[in-house]
């Protein structure tokens, strides 16, 4: 099967409730040489860390609020040290950061200077009636981000992680009302992102209603630039 061939640092853009995390899991599976890094699964680490940032972020999070601009650039950026992924072999896939156009301007900076530029982005782009009724159905793994859904995705045994037997629960944030507001935030902040990346020529579409039909189109993409 055709493999990554060239380093690939991919984010991925789309509204809450998109998709990002599965699609992020189907890419870790059919591609080992992929390492993720979600900006919400660090927060809620965070968060259950109880450390200063972890209690920064709770109240943002709790009202479907971002997290300031100045605190997610640190936050990531010291990520990304740890990881070792800031050289320009590095692959790796971004989930949720950056989130407006400050964050990636301030993320094209240390990445640049590393030679480590983000170099394919890929808006997860579903109708949003869709994502509404799809996110009651959302139960996560909260340690490791793993996602599920009642309707597409069950865990093998009913509310537990496929992996660890361990309990799923429903984020805080996907109530309806908390919801909407996460929506409306997203709507508010891509159009200038996007004209950042359209601008530097990474920038690409893919639309569906469901993950078996944006997957496939994922992988073609990547394996088109990278693989072989
Ligand atoms: P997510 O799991 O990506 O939906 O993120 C959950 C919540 O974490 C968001 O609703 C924001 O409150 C916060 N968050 C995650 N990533 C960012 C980011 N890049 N900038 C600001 N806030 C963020």
């Amino acid at each position: 099967m055709s493999s990554i061939v060239s380093p690939l640092r991919l984010l991925l853009l789309g509204a809450p409730g998109s998709g990002k995390g599965t699609q992020t899991s189907k890419l870790l599976k059919r591609f080992p040489s992929i390492n993720s890094l979600s900006s919400g699964d660090v927060l809620r680490s965070q968060i259950a860390l109880n450390s200063p940032i972890g209690q920064e972020a709770s109240g943002y999070i709790k009202m479907g609020r971002l997290v300031p601009d100045s605190t997610m650039v640190q936050l990531i950026t010291s990520q990304l040290q740890q990881k070792n992924w800031l050289h320009s072999d590095a692959t790796w896939l971004l989930d949720g950061f950056p989130r407006t156009a400050p964050q990636a301007q301030a993320l094209n900076v240390i990445l640049s200077e590393s030679n480590a530029n983000i170099n394919m982005v890929v808006e997860l782009d579903v109708d949003q009636s869709v994502i509404l009724e799809r996110i009651e159905a959302r139960w996560v793994h909260l340690p490791s981000g793993r996602v599920y859904s009642l309707d597409y995705n069950p865990p093998k045994v009913p509310f537990k992680d496929d992996i660890t037997g361990e309990s799923l629960s429903k984020r805080d944030d996907d109530t309806a009302e908390v919801f909407q507001k996460r929506l409306d935030q997203y709507n508010s902040e891509i159009e200038p992102l996007k004209r950042f990346y359209e601008a530097q020529g990474t920038l690409h579409k893919i639309s569906g209603n469901t993950s078996d039909i944006i997957f496939p189109k994922l992988e073609t993409l990547i394996l088109e630039n990278f693989g072989k």
